[in-house]
């Protein structure tokens, strides 16, 4: 069984993280989708909201298990008998951080392959950042991220 891993923070979840989660559900046997707890201070979820978030979103696809990110990527991906970590690129802006990324978990985990899909062209602008800009400031967020998401941010913010 092949498996791989999608870690993110996912700040919230867009349909860019949706659409590659997918994709790569149709080349793998298995992905798991790992939130990770990275800059927690700067994030708008806490992990766990992101966390029950993701397993909403998810729940109606068998090959897609969303996991707590613990301790390094590369490792984690070990742990899981993981052949693979999949990441997305959107625009040339992400290439550098993904490089660097690709990198280092090679070196911690030289067993294991990264594997980029490329960002879907009409999501290719769509990043956590700009949901969060746009939805702060009354803007439609509703074509960008899944039903739960919104929900959740509309509760966050009337807060
Ligand atoms: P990070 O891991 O840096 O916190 P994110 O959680 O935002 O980043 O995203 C996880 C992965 O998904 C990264 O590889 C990122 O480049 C990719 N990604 C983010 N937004 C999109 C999108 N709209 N389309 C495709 N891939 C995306």
């Amino acid at each position: 069984m092949k498996t791989a891993i999608y870690p993110g923070s996912f700040d919230p979840m867009t349909y860019g993280h949706v659409d590659i989660a997918s994709r790569a559900a149709s080349i793998f046997d298995k992905i798991y989708f790992v939130v990770a707890s990275n800059y927690e201070k700067n994030c708008l979820f806490s992990l766990d909201e992101r966390i029950e978030i993701a397993k909403e979103v998810f729940k109606d696809n068998p090959k897609i298990e969303v996991v707590k990110g613990e301790g390094l990527i590369a490792k984690q991906a070990q742990k899981l008998n993981a052949k693979a970590i999949i990441r997305g690129l959107r625009m040339v802006t992400d290439y550098e951080y993904e490089v660097q990324f690709s990198q280092v978990c090679s070196y911690l985990a030289p067993d294991i392959e990264i594997v980029f899909l490329f960002a879907k062209q009409e999501f290719s602008f769509v990043s956590s950042t700009r949901v969060k800009e746009i939805f702060s400031l009354g803007g439609d967020v509703s074509n960008l991220v899944p039903i739960p998401v919104l929900k959740a941010m509309e509760e966050k913010f009337k807060k």
